[in-house]
């Protein structure tokens, strides 16, 4: 496979100018009352990363009424390997607007430079404030040992978000959260310093169409292979595209059966052995030591699949 299982991003420019605020290519969507519905915010670094990582669980929560939405704390306008700057900012902002139209879910696009990331006190305020005016009750994000420096620093301001969203004189002028939300991590194949530990597997079986139809819409990352692509990743005949995107349509298939098989004995305890055997594909998830640590009964009342 060309592209690596993570990211098609991969900063080989420079961007012109580091922003002196993060000014937000979406509005955001104004959180409302939760009415018992669960609240879920997810962060990714570039925006194709949440749709892969937790498209599939998006959309589970989403069918149940639950509010979900997704991050991009980058903008991705270094992600091609023939266009850059505000124009692939605008048309991945547009790519991820589609998807979460599929999904059924809320998205943002931060306007930060794509393979400029740092973990500044201003991007710390900004995702304090993004999870607070969620009132967010999880929240999602990469590992913060990851190849590529923008997932691994999403990894760590959302880290150093955890304990600070509950604090009331960091960043007053958003109402802090008064119970501390529960974060998780995206599943990676890192080793050092330690390996990825799944706490909750779930079966997207009912929703993988769904999840498939959402990452093939972002074609400038996929299709087209993103900033290790080439004027061959999608020809212009169109029967060849109509290839390439079933191409790209049944890896992704394949990734989410791997992420199942990989995370079988995780299944197991979900869904019982006789169910887990039948699961073809699934995502899964490692709870943060910061936060709060839900309980057994409280993991299941926050992935409410296991019973469906
Ligand atoms: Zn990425």
């Amino acid at each position: 496979m060309k592209y690596s299982p993570f990211c098609w991003l991969i900063a080989t420019l420079g961007a012109l100018l580091v922003p002196t605020s993060t000014p937000r290519l979406a509005a955001a969507e104004p959180a409302t009352a939760s009415e018992g519905k669960l609240r879920i915010i997810c962060f990714g670094a570039h925006p194709d990363d949440c749709e892969l990582q937790a498209g599939g669980v998006a959309a589970m929560w989403a069918a149940k009424g639950h509010k979900v939405k997704f991050v991009s704390v980058t903008n991705g306008d270094i992600g091609h390997w023939r266009d850059a700057g505000g124009p692939l900012a605008l048309r991945r902002k547009a790519e991820v607007e589609a998807a979460a139209k599929i999904l059924g879910i809320a998205t943002e696009v931060l306007d930060i430079h794509d393979g400029e990331l740092l973990p500044t006190v201003e991007n710390r305020r900004e995702i304090t404030r993004l999870i607070r005016e969620w009132k967010a009750d999880m929240v999602l994000g990469p590992r913060p040992n990851d190849y590529h420096p923008d997932h691994r620093y999403t990894g760590v301001l959302v880290q150093d978000a955890a304990y600070m969203v509950t604090v009331p004189f960091f960043c007053p002028d958003v109402p802090h959260l008064k119970s501390n939300p529960v974060f998780l991590y995206y599943p990676d194949s890192f080793q050092k310093p330690n390996p990825f530990r799944p706490e909750v597997a779930v079966s997207i079986d009912s929703v993988i169409e769904k999840k498939l139809d959402a990452l093939g819409v972002i074609v400038s990352q996929f299709a087209e292979g993103g900033a290790n692509g080439s004027a061959d990743s999608l020809p212009a005949d169109p029967e060849k595209q109509k290839l390439r995107h079933q191409e790209v349509r049944d890896g992704f298939a394949k990734r989410n059966q791997s992420v199942a098989d990989r995370f079988r004995a995780k299944l197991e305890e979900g869904y019982g052995e006789d169910r887990a055997a039948k699961i073809k594909y699934a995502e899964a998830f490692e709870i943060c030591e910061y936060g709060r640590r839900p309980d057994k009964a409280e993991l299941a009342r926050l992935f409410p699949f296991f019973a469906d």
